[in-house]
């Protein structure tokens, strides 16, 4: 037998049937979260206009101790119309413009009003308290590049640059369905054999957090008909279908079977991972399917390193997450032919530890972790203080 794909194979794998969504246009307002899909460049300068960093007098620059004629004000929204000469100060409020030959702002608490006059105590250099036209953002430059996933931070900016709405890759519509006999709801009471489906509901938050639009969450019983439907009429809603279970080759496991029927194309069975391993990967007329192992950590683990990279590409933005590396606190045992995601968390020296027990079904390994560590396939130890790749959790 062939072996079987490395991590990174099957995701290239997979990554090479991805078809980015078209975007569209999209109000500046309603795009957190989305994936810029063009440049934005700012319209004109921002500020646009030369203004005042703080509340006091606009001043031509000069010698302390002048006193001034207050000859009008400029507030936030409400420019002095006229042009301050020698001997006169103008009342300016934060962001208000500076007043046509005014060099500087002379903030309230710097200066001692006496009816109309002003009397200045310290000098004024030119630009004191001014902040110039386009100290934030100059005219024609690009401040938000396509790929870039729009945060609050973006989303002010784009809007400073001078834009209503931005072409933004569309949200990938998924649904989740979870498969098996001894799944039932959250909090039903349990009868002999069942567990709580708490794959859907994890699945489905993973989804939202990569930047999916969860369009439904879907339950097939272990038969084959059951299982064809339920996968059929989720198919033709999503743009992307996550599994959970039925996957492997028992006599209760109708996902391939089903798939194949519905004319989904494999990509890929199988990664020489752990957990993970019978991982399935498909994809019918741009439609990605994720068959993910039923084990709550499994499940977990391949929607981090397959599903996440593969949404991201959808929204036209980098595929994989940065990963980083750290050393080994302590000896972690190999398996000889799989590479293995350990939940790891990080001591204050850097290094990191496995998080306790790590078998596939304790979810509770991932409650503390700060990463997946990868760690190589290969005989015996991986010893402390080898540097392992850290995959983001
Ligand atoms: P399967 O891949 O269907 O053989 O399932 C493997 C293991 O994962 C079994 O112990 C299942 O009970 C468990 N499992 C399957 N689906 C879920 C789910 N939605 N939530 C929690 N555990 C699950
Ligand atoms: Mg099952």
């Amino acid at each position: 037998m062939p072996p079987l794909p490395s991590i990174d194979e099957a995701r290239a794998i997979l990554l090479a049937a991805v078809r980015p969504l078209p975007p569209t246009n999209v109000n500046v307002p309603d795009a957190l979260g989305l994936v810029l899909a063009e440049d934005v460049t700012a319209a004109h300068d921002v500020p646009a206009f030369a203004n005042s960093a703080m509340d006091g007098f606009a001043v031509r620059a000069g010698v302390a101790n002048q006193r001034l004629r207050i000859a009008g004000e400029s507030r936030a929204g409400a420019p002095y119309a006229g042009t301050i000469v020698d001997g006169e100060a103008i009342r300016i409020s934060t962001g208000a413009a500076l007043p046509a030959g005014a060099d500087g702002v002379l903030p309230i608490e710097l200066v001692e009003v006496d009816g109309d006059a002003v009397v200045l105590t310290e000098a004024v250099a030119p630009g004191r308290n001014v902040r110039d036209p386009g100290d934030d953002l100059r005219a024609g430059a690009t401040v938000l590049r396509a790929g870039t996933r729009i945060g609050p931070a973006e989303l002010g900016v784009a809007i400073g640059a001078g834009r209503m709405a931005v072409l933004a890759a569309p949200r990938p519509r998924l649904a989740v369905v979870t498969t098996g006999d001894e799944l039932v709801e959250p909090g039903a009471q349990l009868q002999p054999g069942q567990i709580h489906d708490s794959n859907g509901p994890t699945l489905a938050a993973l989804a939202a957090r990569a930047g999916a639009e969860v369009i439904g969450r879907g339950h097939a019983i272990d038969d084959p008909e059951a299982t064809r439907a339920v996968l059929g009429e989720a198919l033709e809603a999503a743009d992307v279908l996550v599994l959970s279970g039925g996957v492997s080759v028992g006599p209760h496991d109708h996902v391939k079977p089903a798939l194949a029927d519905l004319g989904v194309r494999e990509l890929l069975w199988r990664v020489a991972l752990r957990p993970g391993k019978p991982t399935w990967l498909g994809e019918r007329h741009g439609k990605l399917v994720f068959g993910l192992p039923g084990n709550p950590v499994s499940a977990y683990v391949t929607f981090l390193l397959f599903a996440r990279p593969a949404l991201n590409a959808l929204q036209g933005a980098d595929a994989t997450v940065p990963r980083t590396h750290a050393p080994l606190a302590v000896d972690i045992e190999r398996h000889p032919d799989r590479d293995e995601c350990v939940r790891v968390r990080r001591r204050p020296d850097g290094s990191v530890e496995p998080t306790g027990p790590q078998g596939s079904h304790v979810l509770s390994s991932l409650l503390d972790a700060d990463a997946l560590a990868i760690v190589p396939r290969g005989d015996g130890a991986l010893p402390a203080g080898t540097e392992v790749v850290l995959e983001p959790v």
